[in-house]
């Protein structure tokens, strides 16, 4: 089964309007640059840049992407912002259950979900993110927690339509270390395969499923090779420009 890969950056609380700008026009340009490129490629700026964001991506294929949403579409919720708002600023993706959104947040799996579902109905696709604490890791917990995530945390109607899966062990998130190849496609094959029990083989197998956590440049092409592997979720490496497209043509694109 060919899945095209989404080559995804999360900018998290990064960037004042000048550079957002410029950084989103650069990935522009790069992009176009690229002509036919094998992938798909996401940004996703803080609340703030949307709008600017998407006017500078003008003409490429770039998608926009938030980094949140509330589960409701409007109502008294101060300083939320509806999964319907994205839609309507010209956004087609959003992240959900960032592991930072789980930790500063206290989002549970049951919240992710009911994000998701809202997000779905608003026409948004969305970017579900999984993964291990060390922890969890070191006693030999990882796969099982990533699929108690994806069966709790993966609206029950979901189809490789409208969700992107995103395994990011949270070690890895930001400190430079990576799991052996080994491990992430072991996670990443057990993933394909609570999906295919939730959501139907069909479905399970058109699903992409992202590697997030300290991706480089010099480490994408073994990543982004594994067979499990649909492409990056990408957070430091994703504010320059310049590694955001190394990423994405060391990784096959
Ligand atoms: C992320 O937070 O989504 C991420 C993968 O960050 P980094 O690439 O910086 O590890």
């Amino acid at each position: 089964m060919a899945r095209k890969k989404l080559i995804a950056g999360n900018w998290k609380m990064n960037g004042l309007l000048a550079d957002g700008v410029e950084l989103a026009k650069n990935i522009s340009s790069g992009v176009k640059a690229m002509g036919k490129p094998q992938c798909e490629f996401l940004v996703c700026p803080p609340f703030t840049l949307l709008a600017s964001v998407k006017k500078a991506l003008r003409g490429a294929k770039v998608a926009l992407g938030a980094q949140d949403c509330h589960m409701a579409e409007k109502g008294a919720h101060t300083g939320d912002i509806s999964p319907l708002m994205l839609k309507d600023l010209g956004c087609s993706h959003v992240i959900l259950g960032h592991s930072e959104r789980r930790a500063d947040h206290a989002e549970s799996d049951d919240i992710v979900c009911q994000k998701a579902v809202a997000a779905h109905k608003a026409g948004l696709k969305t970017v579900i993110c999984i993964g291990e604490t060390l922890a969890e890791r070191e006693s030999g917990k990882a796969v099982d927690v990533c699929k108690k995530q994806i069966l709790g945390s993966v609206p029950a109607d979901s189809s490789a339509a409208d969700t992107v899966i995103a395994y990011e062990p949270v070690w890895a998130i930001g400190t430079g270390k990576v799991p052996t190849t080994a491990d992430v496609e072991e996670v990443h094959a057990a993933v394909r395969k609570v999906l295919a029990q939730k959501l139907g083989k069909a479905n399970a197998n058109k699903m992409r499923i992202l590697y997030g956590g300290s991706v480089k440049p010099s480490n994408a092409k073994e990543l982004l090779s594994l067979p499990d592997v649909d492409g990056a979720l990408i957070g430091g490496a994703s504010l320059k420009a310049e590694d955001f497209l190394a990423i994405a043509k060391n990784g096959g694109c």
